[in-house]
C-alpha cells in the first residue's frame, strides 16, 4: 500500500507548497491517506510539513493547521529538535543518511509534552528537481502495552511455578513427617512402655539405686515428647501456606495445562479439555488442588510415554474434564489410554513411597489424597473401559475453613 502511496505523494507534494495541505480534488486519496492506521507525513528538503495525514494528528494531539507549513522538528524531542535541520543539510550535500530507507525506533514529541515511541520510516524522491521526504509514524505504544502484558503473564506463570514448588514440597514434608510419625511412633511408645515397665520394676526393689529409677522415668519422657514433636511438626507444616479463597475451578485446570503443556507436547501427548461451562465456584487453596490437577496430568504423561511410541490419535490424548457433580460438587477427572494400573499396585497406589516408576518417589498421589481430603473431598480412580486409567477427584462447592 505504501508504494502506491509515495507515488502518489509525489504528484501530491509539486502543488504542495501551494496549497500547504492534502488537495481537496481528490477525496479517494485523502480517503485513503486517512484510513491509515500509521501516520504519515511529507516534508520538504528544509523540513517543512507539506502533508500530515488523520494519524499523525491523533497520535501527536496537533491539528493538522498546527502541522502544515511549520518545521518537522516540532514534532522531536532533544537533542533531535535542536539538530534536525544540520542532518537535513548535511545530508543534501554529502548524501549521508542513517534512517532514509531503514526506519528506527525513536520518541516523538506529542503536542502535551510527553513522548511517544514510534518506529519512523523514512522515503526519500524528487520531483522536478525538489527532493521531499515521507515519514511513516508506527505508534509503538500498544505493541510495547502487549509485550509488557506479554512480560507480566511470564512472571506470574514464573511465580506460580515457584509456588507450586514451594507448595510441593511444603506437601512432601508434611507427608514425610506423617509417614515417620507412623514408623516411629510405635517404637516410642514401646520404649515409653518399657521404661515404665523396668521402673516399676526397679522401683519395687527397695535396694534399687534411686538414680536408676528417675533415669527410667526420663526415657519415658523424652520418648513420649519426641512422639509429641512428629506430631506438632505434622500439624506446624499442614497449617502452612494454605489459603482458602474462593476459585474457578475451570481457571485453575487451564492454568495448570498451560505450565505442563510443553511436557506434553515432548511426549507427543495432547491434552484435550473438556471443560463444563458455568461451573460453580470452589473455595479452596488454589495453588494445592492446582498441584493435584498437575500430578495426575504427569501422571497420566508418565503412564503414556511408558506406552509404546507407536501409539496415535486417541492413544496419544489425555483427557481433563470437569463436571457438576450433584448438587454441590464438582468432579475433576484425567483420564489416558496408557496401560492402566497394574492390579498389583491398585491396593498400594496411595501409600507413601509406594512407585513402579524407576525415579519416582511414590509421593504424588499421597499427598494429592492428602489434600484432597483436607478440603473435604476424595481422590480415587478406576480402569477404562477401552484401557487405560481415569483418576478424579470430587470437591465441595463450598467448603469451610480448614
Ligand atoms: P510417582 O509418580 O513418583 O511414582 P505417585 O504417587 O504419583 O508417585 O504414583 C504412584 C504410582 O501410581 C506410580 O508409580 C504408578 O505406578 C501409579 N500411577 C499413577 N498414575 C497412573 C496412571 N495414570 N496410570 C497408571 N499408573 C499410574
Amino acid at each position: 500500500m505504501y508504494i502506491g502511496l509515495l507515488w502518489k505523494l509525489r504528484s501530491l507534494s509539486q502543488d504542495a507548497p501551494a496549497t500547504m495541505g492534502i488537495l481537496a480534488s481528490d477525496d479517494r486519496f485523502n480517503a485513503l491517506l486517512d484510513a491509515a492506521v500509521d501516520g504519515i507525513f511529507v516534508i520538504s528538503s528544509a523540513g517543512i510539513i507539506e502533508v500530515a495525514n488523520e494519524a499523525v494528528e491523533r497520535m501527536l494531539g496537533y491539528s493538522r493547521e498546527e502541522l502544515i507549513g511549520h518545521n518537522i522538528k516540532l514534532l522531536m524531542p532533544s537533542p533531535d529538535r535542536e539538530q534536525h535541520d544540520d542532518y537535513l543539510r548535511r545530508h543534501l550535500e554529502t548524501g549521508h543518511t542513517s534512517i532514509i530507507g531503514t526506519g528506527r525506533e525513536v520518541s516523538a514529541q506529542k503536542k502535551s509534552g510527553e513522548q511517544l515511541q514510534i518506529y519512523l520510516s523514512v522515503g526519500k524522491y524528487e520531483h522536478e528537481s525538489n527532493v521531499k521526504f515521507v515519514g511513516i509514524l508506527q505508534d509503538l505504544s500498544s505493541l510495547k502495552q502487549v509485550r509488557e502484558n506479554l512480560q507480566r503473564a511470564e512472571e506470574e506463570i514464573r511465580d506460580l511455578v515457584n509456588r507450586l514448588a514451594h507448595s510441593s514440597r511444603v506437601g512432601v514434608m508434611g507427608e514425610m513427617a506423617a509417614s515417620i510419625a507412623h514408623e516411629v511412633n510405635q517404637p516410642l511408645t514401646a520404649i515409653s512402655l518399657y521404661a515404665q515397665a523396668a521402673a516399676r520394676l526397679v522401683g519395687d526393689d527397695p535396694d534399687a539405686d534411686g538414680d536408676v529409677v528417675s533415669s527410667l522415668q526420663k526415657i519415658n519422657d523424652q520418648a513420649l515428647r519426641a512422639g509429641d514433636i512428629i506430631h506438632s511438626l505434622r500439624t506446624w507444616i499442614r497449617e502452612q501456606d494454605t489459603q482458602r479463597e474462593e476459585s474457578e475451578c475451570n481457571a485453575l485446570i487451564q492454568s495448570v495445562v498451560e505450565i505442563v503443556s510443553m511436557e506434553a507436547r515432548n511426549n507427543d501427548v495432547e491434552i484435550e479439555l473438556d471443560l463444563e461451562p458455568k461451573l460453580p465456584t470452589i473455595v479452596c487453596d488454589p495453588v494445592q488442588i492446582q498441584q493435584v490437577t498437575l500430578n495426575l496430568i504427569k501422571n497420566a504423561i508418565d503412564a503414556l510415554a511408558e506406552q509404546d511410541e507407536t501409539g496415535s490419535g486417541e492413544t496419544r490424548k489425555v483427557r481433563v474434564s470437569s463436571r457438576h457433580s450433584g448438587a454441590d460438587r464438582i468432579q475433576v477427572t484425567v483420564q489416558d489410554r496408557g496401560p492402566g494400573v497394574a492390579p498389583e499396585a491398585k491396593e498400594k497406589l496411595f501409600d507413601t513411597f509406594f512407585t513402579t516408576k524407576a525415579a519416582g518417589m511414590g509421593m504424588g498421589l499421597a499427598i494429592c489424597r492428602t489434600i484432597i481430603q483436607a478440603h473435604g473431598g476424595t481422590l480415587d480412580f478406576r480402569d477404562n473401559p477401552d484401557g487405560g486409567a481415569s483418576f478424579y477427584f470430587v470437591l465441595p462447592t463450598s467448603v469451610a475453613g480448614p
